[in-house]
């Protein structure tokens, strides 16, 4: 994993503790101090998810069931992956950065994701998910992954943009066999339970929003955002931090689910 970035000067950092479904969570957070898009906030909120896999992690282990993912095996990077309009947005400036070669093979792929995705029916709901029936998300998931389509970052079965990789690949772990994970209509899986950070985190720009609804899918993340700009305001990057863990405090019942203190 790669360490993370070292504070800037303009950087402010705070030691989050918080209980999840019964397990102590301890991250440091650093975020810059000033007005930021709230893709400057998303490394903070993934070291948070860091943690809590980790956590869940540590426990299944203990629990005598270890997780079964190892690098090499992308069974998983060819199911229906959502992502936030901030992941989408990162993800397109991460592409952008990349070396011209490089950044030419991965738009190639996404490209090819797209068409596929076309000719298979699904481009549209994926594109925009709130048209879609409201009980037909597993319907969907299946009919995705029988297009058996590699993320566009998938290279020799790995991951090629680990350490950047969206909250919700942090959060899919098994302790089943992984070959399992390569006929989920036909085998069983044990997946990791895992509090979904990455589905509060869709409402980063929308906290009262619906989290069914808003994402996409992360194989048309580019074509995403070439129809959706980025018209995100301006905050001090503690304030998406707070709107964030303001929502995690808001579970679906309206009951606290964290007990949560910040210091510096
Ligand atoms: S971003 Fe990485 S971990 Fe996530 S689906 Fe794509 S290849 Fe897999």
């Amino acid at each position: 994993m790669r360490p993370p970035r070292p504070p800037a000067p303009t950087d402010v950092s705070a030691t989050l503790r918080i209980e999840l479904q019964g397990r102590k969570i301890e991250a440091r957070l650093t975020v810059p101090a000033g007005p930021v898009k709230p893709q400057a906030a998303l490394p903070a909120i993934q070291s948070l998810v860091n943690a809590v896999v980790d956590s869940a992690e540590r426990a299944t282990a203990a629990a005598g069931k270890p997780v079964s993912c190892r690098k090499g095996c992308g069974a998983c990077c060819r199911q229906l992956v959502p992502v936030s309009d901030v992941e989408a947005h990162a993800l397109r400036a991460l592409v952008d950065a990349m070396p011209a070669e490089r950044k030419a093979r991965v738009e190639a792929r996404f490209s090819a994701a797209a068409e596929t995705l076309q000719a298979a029916g699904l481009k549209e709901f994926l594109l925009n998910p709130r048209r879609l029936p409201t009980d037909d998300s597993q319907g969907l998931g299946f009919r995705y992954f029988e297009q058996r389509l590699d993320c566009p970052f998938l290279e020799d079965e790995a991951c090629s943009i680990h350490p950047d990789r969206p909250l919700v690949c942090r959060e899919y772990l098994v302790t089943s066999p992984a070959a399992n994970c390569s006929a989920i209509e036909a085998a069983e899986l044990a997946p990791v339970e895992i509090p979904k950070l990455s589905a509060l985190a869709r409402t980063m720009t929308d906290p009262g929003g619906d989290v069914a609804a808003r994402w996409t899918a992360l194989a048309l993340a580019l074509p995403w955002v070439a129809a959706n700009p980025d018209s995100a305001a301006l905050k001090p990057g503690p304030a998406w931090i707070n709107a964030f863990l303001d929502r995690l405090n808001r579970n679906a019942t309206g009951q606290p689910v964290a007990g949560s203190a910040a210091t510096g």
